[in-house]
């Protein structure tokens, strides 16, 4: 089934690229919610949140920990970001390969809509 996160992660569809390693890529939410808003995916295909098992505990830790040096990177560090993952309808998930958002640059309310 086509997936589009992992036509970005193979090159095959275009993205806005900040960060790309073996295991992730990082890339520019192309509907951006807030002044920096960045998605960090896992260049292996996951569907959801529900699929991941106790080996992927790497897996999401290196996705965090990419998140919050891209948001260094990108000056957030002192300001504050949010790191968000959705799944299922409830939290509107629409692209069924895990990923984690980072928002940032405006103030972020509590609790989300
Ligand atoms: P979610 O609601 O958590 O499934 O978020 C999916 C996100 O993927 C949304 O914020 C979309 O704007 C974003 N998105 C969908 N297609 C693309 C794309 N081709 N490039 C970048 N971001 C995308
Ligand atoms: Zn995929």
């Amino acid at each position: 089934m086509a997936c589009i996160f992992c036509e970005i992660a193979e090159g095959r569809r275009p993205s806005r690229t900040i960060h790309a390693d073996d295991q992730l890529v990082a890339f520019h939410d192309i509907r951006p919610q807030a002044p920096v808003h960045v998605l960090v995916i896992p260049r292996r295909h996951v569907t959801s949140l529900l699929e991941l098992g106790p080996g992927d505990d790497g897996l999401v830790g290196a996705m965090v920990r990419k998140a919050r040096d891209l948001a260094r990177e990108l000056s957030l560090g002192d300001r504050g970001f949010r790191l968000v993952m959705n799944c299922g309808d409830d939290a509107g998930y629409s692209v069924y390969h895990i990923h984690l958002h980072l928002l940032g640059g405006r103030g972020l309310r509590w609790p989300p809509g």
